[in-house]
């Protein structure tokens, strides 16, 4: 295993702090539970001179509930979010998705602004941010700004943070606790693995489907809503002919590549599969928001 380069290290109280450190230091790299920064610094991908420890500010630390909102600070670790009341409740989607993110090691350490910041298409959290059309607030030097995580992504390991920007907040409208959601992920086992297909979908449906929302990971640069199959399928009866015409739409939606995990298109057929998998659960209420 290759040794970790020296650098200085920051460990900030407040995010002002964290964000003068940003802005004075131009070599500076921000941290939080490293899972995904350490091995890339291992593997010599980036070789930080400064770093910006932000897991120990408190204010990027919570999950509450305030104004018509769920809020999570972006340090706050998957295991936080796993054992949140707030979520388990009201957005069980993003829950049932951490539930197998990695390991409990992995779950102790990273955090949800952790896995956005880095930008996998596989990221686990993004699918169900994005049918919760949550919203991110972004803080740096010149103030804050506020925008729907659909628009955060630009590509592999791109977003649209600036180098001198942090994560702050991520913001989920409490009215989808009233939706029925479902995350399922397809990887090489079942635990501590990243996805070859994940999906979340959301839902309200009774004899027909009065609302759909579908986002799929690891099938496309970045996370993506399969807006197609939701136009299809919204206002359509619930019945298995429809639900199948309606998936079958998102095989092309989707834009996968083969890599060590899958091919382009086993991950195509599985897209399909597992969409279909999940509206079916969702239908059962065999996993449901409350
Ligand atoms: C063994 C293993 C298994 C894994 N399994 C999964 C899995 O199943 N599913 C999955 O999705 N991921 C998985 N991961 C990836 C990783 O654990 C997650 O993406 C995790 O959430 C990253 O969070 P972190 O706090 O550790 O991020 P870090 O490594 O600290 O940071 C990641 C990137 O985001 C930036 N950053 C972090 N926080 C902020 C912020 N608030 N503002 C601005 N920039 C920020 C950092 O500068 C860095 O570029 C796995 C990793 C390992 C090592």
């Amino acid at each position: 295993m290759k040794l970790i380069p020296p650098f200085t290290y920051y460990k900030p109280e407040t995010i002002e702090e964290a964000i003068s450190l940003l802005d004075e230091f131009k070599e500076a790299k921000v941290i939080a539970g490293g899972t995904d920064l350490i091995p890339l610094i291992r593997d010599g991908k980036y070789t930080p001179q400064k770093m910006v420890d932000i897991s120990f500010i408190d204010e990027l630390n919570f999950v509450r509930e305030e104004g018509g909102y769920i809020k999570i600070g972006a340090a706050t670790t998957h295991s936080d979010i796993l054992n949140s009341k707030i979520l388990n409740e009201k957005t069980n989607v993003l829950v049932q998705a951490v539930k197998n993110l990695g390991s409990p090691q992995i779950r102790n350490l990273g955090t949800i602004g952790g896995n956005l910041c880095n930008a996998s298409p596989a990221a686990d959290t993004a699918p169900p941010l994005l049918v919760l059309e949550a919203e991110l607030l972004i803080q740096g030097s010149k103030g804050e700004r506020r925008i729907p995580v659909k628009d955060f992504f630009l590509g592999p390991g791109k977003t649209i943070l600036k180098r001198n920007e942090i994560l702050r907040e991520i913001h989920i409208p409490s009215e989808v606790g009233k939706m029925k959601g479902v995350f399922l992920k397809l990887g090489r086992r079942e635990a501590h693995t990243l996805s070859i297909v994940c999906t979340a979908v959301l839902l309200k449906a009774d004899t027909e489907f009065e609302d759909i929302r579908i986002a799929l990971g690891a099938v496309a640069p970045i996370p993506i809503r399969a807006k197609e199959t939701e136009s299809y399928l919204r206002g359509k009866e619930v019945t298995e002919k429809k639900i199948d015409e309606g998936t079958e739409i998102v095989k092309k939606e989707v834009k996968p590549i083969t890599d060590v995990r899958g091919t382009k298109e086993y991950r195509t057929e599985m897209s399909k599969v597992f969409v279909k998998r999940a509206i079916n659960k969702a239908l059962k209420g065999e996993v449901e928001c409350k």
